[in-house]
């Protein structure tokens, strides 16, 4: 069975998301509080997905949850639900560690869209690889365990981070458009936006440039998208 964790405050939106996740052909987890979300993961280590509201009546929020949760699992999927006056919180969501964000009023359609995609990028899907290792110093990308090092040492990536620099170090010097980064990581049928792209290399810059403002490896080409080197 397929487990989504869902951390919702509101019973009527929380029964609307677990109704329609179970018609998908998803197990949902409820948890109301983040202290009770927190520990229905340790319950169900086999959670794949977490879709986390971020206001929260009590002291931890959505974004604090998602902090947590990254602190010590960085291959869960986590989609924040989000009000609409939120935008900002996107940007903020995904700093700290989500995914993709959901805004609300959302559609069955969406959410379960979302969450799919997310499933499939969390190795629901078993990849034909020729070879298991691209070597291109100082990284070293393992494509079996899904893992990166930079000079020996792992470097932690959410599923998206590393299906972005999988794409790089398999088009190396290839300048990328936005739109097909998107296409290629997040998957054709996925409806977001471009700024999800950049909210994403911007985190991915944090943990694998020497230094993060003035990028060596992942290159923006200017109004078109991003190139891997020089
Ligand atoms: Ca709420």
């Amino acid at each position: 069975m397929k487990k989504v964790l869902v951390l919702e405050d509101e019973a009527n939106i929380r029964s609307f998301v677990v109704i329609n996740l179970k018609r998908a052909g998803y197990e949902a987890i409820e948890a109301e509080t983040g202290e009770e979300a927190l520990a229905q993961l340790k319950r169900n280590p086999d959670i794949k997905v977490a879709l986390l509201d971020i206001m929260l009546p009590d002291d931890m929020d959505g974004f604090e949850v998602c902090r947590r949760i990254r602190a010590s699992d960085s291959k869960i999927g986590i989609i924040m639900l989000t009000a609409r006056t939120q935008e900002m919180d996107k940007v903020t969501g995904l700093m700290t560690g989500a995914d993709d964000y959901v805004t609300k009023p959302f559609s069955p359609a969406e959410l379960t869209a979302r969450v799919d995609a997310l499933f499939r990028r969390t190795g629901g899907e078993e990849e034909s690889v020729s070879a298991d290792e691209i070597s291109q110093p100082p990284f070293l990308l393992n494509t079996r365990n899904r893992t990166l090092e930079k000079n020996g040492q792992r470097v932690k990536l959410t599923q998206v981070e590393y299906g972005i620099v999988k794409l790089f170090m398999e088009n190396p010097g290839k300048a990328l458009s936005r739109e097909e980064i998107l296409d290629m990581v997040w998957g054709r049928d996925y409806f977001g936006e471009l700024k999800i792209v950049d909210v994403n290399i911007r985190r991915l810059r944090i943990k694998i440039e020497d230094n993060p403002t003035k990028p060596t490896y992942v290159n923006t080409v200017w109004g078109y998208g991003y190139k891997w080197g020089s």
